[in-house]
């Protein structure tokens, strides 16, 4: 289902929670709500205003992929650049890593397996920020 995106600070700061297979109707609703929106490559569960560890991304082919519990557990090639987010008015200066190892759930069969995955590039970008909502960064 498409939701509203929540701007509410108080939710957006909320460390999310640890997200289970119960949470798969949140990832869909990442997925709808992302694909609604113009320019929107990647969305977290809080922006929807709900403070789970679930993220929603598209590939450079507009694929989604969802993420359950993301996690960054290594950076490569550390730079400064400027990102801007749907939920924040103001763009703001953050370090970004060009390659990250990603550890994350995925739903297979109802059940979350745990996954390890090298992202560079946009894509390495995407989860950063994406993991910076989850843990309640204001990015
Ligand atoms: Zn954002």
């Amino acid at each position: 289902m498409i939701k509203e995106l929540c701007k509410d600070e108080a939710v957006l700061s909320t460390k999310c929670q640890r997200a289970t297979a119960e949470d798969a109707p949140i990832a869909q609703d990442l997925v709808d709500t992302m694909k609604s929106l113009e320019d929107c490559g990647c969305l977290a569960a809080n922006q929807i205003g709900v403070t789970k560890a679930v993220i929603a991304y598209q590939d450079d082919d507009g694929t989604p992929h969802v993420m359950y519990n993301p996690r960054i557990m290594m950076g490569l090639r550390a730079g400064k650049t400027v990102e801007a987010c749907l939920t924040r008015d103001e763009p703001s200066k953050v370090t970004r890593y060009q390659k990250v190892k990603v550890s994350y759930d995925e739903l297979v069969d109802g059940e979350l397996k745990t996954r390890r995955r090298d992202f560079t590039g946009f894509e390495a970008q995407m989860i950063q920020h994406m993991c910076d909502h989850c843990q309640g960064k204001l990015v």
